[in-house]
């Protein structure tokens, strides 16, 4: 039985997006993981519908990943990413080139975490086009109830209220509205209506003037939000429209990325080709932390070519960690387990039967609303029941994620129908109780 923390002991550890007051209070504990499940104190073992946090796409415990970061660490525990390069880190640049990202997406940045490939494509966004001899193009445009990560950019960029309550005024961003419309209620999958919301960055760019703007990030499905599932056409004429007026479109693919949506990425699945792409979460299955932001090559020759070819770095940025040698074996185990085991495939496969079990849901009381698309899930409920619904849950032995009002599920891509009904039968219970 694994050791918990006395009162005194659980004061140390400032824990993160976490009530710490409330914790302290009522602690709950995780000790193990395995496949589907993660272990609580008491031995019991909860149904992960939220693979960790987005994350562990290949399920938990996986045992090649383990053994790649243990030799990985035996071979070569750290080398210095600046000037130097290592082979683990161009095999898993080329691996993420051919299997992963969409075609034309040719050159890799690695990060640490997604607010981190956030902040890197941003400034990526911002030095294109002073290279380009258009140094004015550095506005941003996003989303409301988008989510990009806590760090400057992405904190900037963020539609969900609180950011500005708490840091104040960040980077300078427009907003365009997210696409939830009554008339979509309950629908399956990509939405009909809707693909009008892009127009509003027309209007942005009308009183802003395209040449002040440098790029407009989008979550092709926003996770944090709630789940909020593009309309059809949506992000077509996001496209359409960044290509009319020279802006960079970015799709933050943190959650999206890596087989949730059922292909190695949501712009292939939908077969819009953004000009960046930002990861993380399922690259290395959660285990190591890891991002990657996929560039099209236009843009990394712009960095690389201009200029004198000096021993001058291109781009003055980079982490101590990128491309860390122990996070690349992670991460090139996790794609050997993606590809062998065929989990996008999968995940689109089992989708249909996902979505037509979340959707059973429509109905029970205080149930406002339910979205789908791949293996992802929101279900808007009354004003404070998402809450109260994860709780409940949790002592029948299922864990769901409350996102405001929503309760949003992005199970493991290793999930089977049994599980899938289990977490079903376990909200038909729970949802009508609050
Ligand atoms: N972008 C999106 C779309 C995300 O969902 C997240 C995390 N949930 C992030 C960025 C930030 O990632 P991280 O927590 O790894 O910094």
């Amino acid at each position: 039985m694994t050791q918990l923390p006395s009162q005194a002991q659980m004061e140390a550890w400032w824990m993160p997006f976490t009530a710490n007051r409330a914790f302290k209070a009522n602690p709950r504990f995780y000790v193990g993981a395995e496949g589907m499940y993660m272990t609580m104190a008491d031995g019991k073992k909860i149904l992960d519908t939220n693979a960790g946090l987005w994350c562990c796409n290949a399920g938990h415990g996986r045992r090649e990943i383990a053994e790649a970061v243990h030799a990985q660490l035996l071979d070569m525990d750290y080398g210095n990413p600046f000037s130097y390069g290592h082979p683990k880190g161009f095999e898993l640049a080329n691996r993420l080139v051919e299997d992963i990202a969409p075609k034309g997406l040719n050159r890799i940045f690695f990060t640490n975490s997604g607010s981190e490939s956030v902040d890197t494509a941003l400034k990526i966004a911002r030095q294109y086009w002073r290279l380009k001899g258009q140094a004015s193009k550095t506005a941003f445009v996003a989303r409301v109830k988008a989510y990009h990560g806590v760090n400057w950019g992405g904190v900037s960029l963020a539609g969900l209220t609180g950011n500005r309550k708490s840091f104040g005024q960040g980077l300078e961003a427009d907003f365009m509205r997210h696409t939830l419309l009554p008339e979509n209620a309950f629908s399956k999958g990509l939405p009909t209506n809707g693909a009008h919301i892009a127009d509003e960055l027309n209007d942005i760019i009308a009183m802003r003037d395209a040449s002040n703007i440098a790029a407009v990030i989008v979550e092709p499905v926003a996770g944090a939000g709630g789940v909020v599932v593009p309309p059809q056409g949506y992000l077509e004429k996001l496209r359409a429209i960044c290509d009319q007026h020279n802006i960079l479109l970015i799709f933050d693919e943190v959650i999206a990325a890596y087989g949730r949506t059922g292909a190695a990425t949501m712009a292939e699945k939908v077969g819009v080709t953004p000009d960046m792409i930002t990861t993380a979460k399922g690259l290395t299955n959660g285990a190591i932390p890891m991002g990657a932001v996929f560039c099209k090559q236009e843009i990394y020759d712009t960095f690389v070519n201009t200029g004198d070819a000096s021993a001058v770095p291109e781009f003055l940025h980079g982490y101590t960690y990128s491309a860390h040698p122990v996070a690349c074996a992670a991460a090139l185990a996790t794609l050997d387990i993606y590809k062998s085991e065929k989990l996008f495939q999968h995940c689109d496969t089992i989708a249909s039967y996902w979505g037509d079990a979340v959707h059973s849901l429509k109905g029970l009381p205080g149930v406002k609303d339910i979205r789908n698309y791949g293996l992802l899930a929101g279900i808007d409920l009354t004003p404070g029941a998402a809450a109260k619904v994860a709780a409940k849950t949790l002592p029948l032995g299922v864990t769901v994620r409350p996102a405001g009002d929503t309760v949003v599920m992005s199970p493991p891509l290793i999930i089977q129908k049994e599980h899938i009904d289990t977490i079903v039968n376990v909200l038909t219970e729970v949802i009508p109780s609050i």
